[in-house]
């Protein structure tokens, strides 16, 4: 890594304090919850969010690619694997590892909608600086994060480095 930006132990504080305000939010709620991890990213995240939240809950799992193979610029957000639950009248809370343009989220949001949801959130572990140009807000946010390619803690290069245990930027010469 060129510099590691958040540490092993950061991450698992903050993402206690995220799993704590999502339970507090969902505390009323008629039902389990149903947690939409996107994959592959959120995998790392939404596994350590799981654990330290003390409500009933369900996984659907749905696939996006946005930035295939060697690319470390957005493409258009395609589905990959459709979702796998239902969710028509559940409590939805989608999940991914990280907002920019928004894009992956607000699609999606979208194909969740079709299904008319009791409810629809969303929660992120990192968000860019992407501005006004974002179609989208998270509810839940873990941290800011400056305008780098960031792997680690589920997040890749190439499909490489997501069991890097902290968030970092790579070295320059890896990407190529
Ligand atoms: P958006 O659609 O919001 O522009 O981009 C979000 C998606 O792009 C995320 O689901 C994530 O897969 C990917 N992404 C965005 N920024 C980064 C980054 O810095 N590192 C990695 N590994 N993936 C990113
Ligand atoms: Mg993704």
């Amino acid at each position: 890594m060129a510099r590691v930006l958040f540490r092993e132990d950061e991450i698992r504080a903050r993402v206690r304090a995220l799993a704590n305000a999502i339970a507090d939010t969902y505390a009323g709620i008629e039902g389990p919850l149903t947690l939409v991890p996107v994959l592959s990213g959120s995998i790392i995240f939404v596994a350590d969010l799981i654990r330290a939240m003390p409500l009933r809950l369900k996984l659907a799992l749905i696939h996006v690619s946005t930035y295939p193979g060697r690319t470390t610029r957005a493409g258009e957000p395609k589905t990959v694997m459709a979702l796998t639950g239902d969710v028509n009248g559940k409590h939805v809370l989608v999940v991914d590892d990280i907002l920019d343009s928004g894009r992956t989220l607000a699609s999606v949001c979208g194909l969740i909608r079709e299904q008319k949801p009791a409810s629809l959130r969303s929660a992120v572990l990192l968000r860019k600086p992407a501005g006004a140009q974002r179609v989208i807000d998270a509810d839940f946010i873990g941290f800011d994060v400056s305008d780098f390619f960031v792997v680690g803690y589920g997040l890749d290069y190439d499909d490489l480095y997501r069991n890097y245990p902290h968030i970092g930027v790579l070295r320059e010469e890896l990407i190529r």
